[in-house]
């Protein structure tokens, strides 16, 4: 097996890097930090004044499609699982599943184990070594074999204390490849942004990762070795893609990729299987930061002014919630989840508006139902 070592292509101040906490996420800061204007506030807030005011894209059909957008996501209680517990007999039998594959040609095993994570739904896949530094320093672990909601109920509540979002994570020995899957999200309901149908593409988006990784997840253990299945939980997903060869961070603050821009959801699965590596798609990560710094069409389609107009990157973070001690354009993601509750969902203004994002024409809410 080889042991490839890229160089990760952006600038860390490494005397200062410290792993992310992810309590300082916005979708859990809104459920501790007191000092923020949306503190204590979730979608929910503004719905009814949304479905009563006739605009195109809010009505209660858009905010069903969203809502329902969720379900595998939310409520599939396999989806994020990090072991199977016991093989499970669905009719095939499970001896077979005991013992380790016996892998005799590495790559021709490596384009098997992408075909089935495409298969299985991905757009977009790519294999890396572990870093460390991506892997959150603490957060949430969900109990086994309990769905998103269920496990989230006390949460999601503000029932439950801040500790339950500060569990140290340290990734089970010997998990050192990471599958990194991108999930395209629908063309014309993007468009569409900050309208409804473009917060039900992200929604789709979320149970299709679910979906995907639940599958790859079984697959891998149906050949005798651990997987460790992730949403946006665990680790950054955007710096393991990058790694994983997948694309480049964009002003956005977005992964963008070469064939969808930053039109993905991210997923991945961590696993002790031996794969080779993808390399650092290099090439791709200098025209972006070529294009970033004269572009600004994000920056201009965002409502709130979260994007940065800054020429280069910096150091400097907007806010306790980025990611710091990296060279980056820095998103204020306060300001940006300030529009979110307000919006009553996500945006995506910053999706649609770029050109990595291919977006043929820009459609109403009206004519997405067409
Ligand atoms: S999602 Fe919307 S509010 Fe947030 S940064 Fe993008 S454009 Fe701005
Ligand atoms: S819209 Fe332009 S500036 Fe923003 S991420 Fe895309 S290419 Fe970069």
């Amino acid at each position: 097996m080889q042991a490839k070592k890229q160089v990760f292509p952006y600038e860390i101040d490494e005397t200062s890097y410290n792993r992310f906490e992810q309590k300082f996420n916005m979708i859990y800061r809104r459920l501790w930090d007191k000092s923020l204007p949306t503190y204590g506030k979730m979608f929910e807030y503004n719905i009814d004044k949304h479905i009563n005011s006739g605009e195109d894209g809010y009505s209660r059909i858009d905010f069903a499609l969203v809502a329902a957008g969720w379900t595998v996501y939310e409520k599939f209680p396999f989806a994020f699982t990090w072991r199977r517990e016991d093989l499970m007999d669905i009719g095939y039998g499970v001896n077979w599943m005991r013992k380790k594959y016996r892998i005799s040609d590495l790559k021709t095993f490596t384009a098997k184990v992408k075909k089935a994570a495409k298969f299985y739904g991905a757009s977009l896949v790519g294999v890396a070594n572990v870093d460390t530094k991506w892997i959150y320093k603490s957060g949430f672990i969900r109990p086994a074999a309990t769905s998103e909601t269920d496990s989230k109920e006390a949460i999601r509540k503000g029932d439950a204390p801040v500790s339950i979002l500060e569990t140290p994570i340290e990734l089970p020995e010997g998990m050192d490849k990471v599958i990194v899957m991108a999930i395209e999200m629908d063309q014309v309901a993007i468009s569409t942004a900050p309208a409804q149908p473009a917060s039900a593409a992200a929604a789709v988006g979320y149970s299709k990762m679910a979906f995907a990784i639940a599958c790859l997840g079984e697959f891998i253990r149906n050949l005798g070795y651990r997987a460790v299945q992730c949403g946006n939980d665990t680790a950054l997903s955007i710096p393991l893609a990058i790694d994983a060869g997948l694309g480049a961070l964009g002003r956005n603050g977005l992964l963008l990729t070469p064939e969808y821009g930053p039109r993905v959801r991210i997923c991945k699965v961590f696993t002790d299987m031996p794969l080779i590596t993808d390399d650092i798609n290099l090439s791709f990560i200098e025209k972006v930061k070529e294009v970033c710094r004269t572009c600004y069409k994000c920056a201009d389609a965002c409502e709130t002014g979260a994007i940065t107009k800054e020429i280069d990157p910096t150091f400097e973070p907007a806010s306790i919630s980025n990611n710091s001690c990296v060279r980056k354009y820095y998103v204020d993601v306060e300001k940006c989840f300030d529009f979110w509750i307000e919006n009553s969902g996500d945006c995506g203004n910053c999706i649609a508006a770029c050109p990595f994002s291919k977006i043929q024409s820009f459609s109403t809410s009206s004519e997405f139902w067409k």
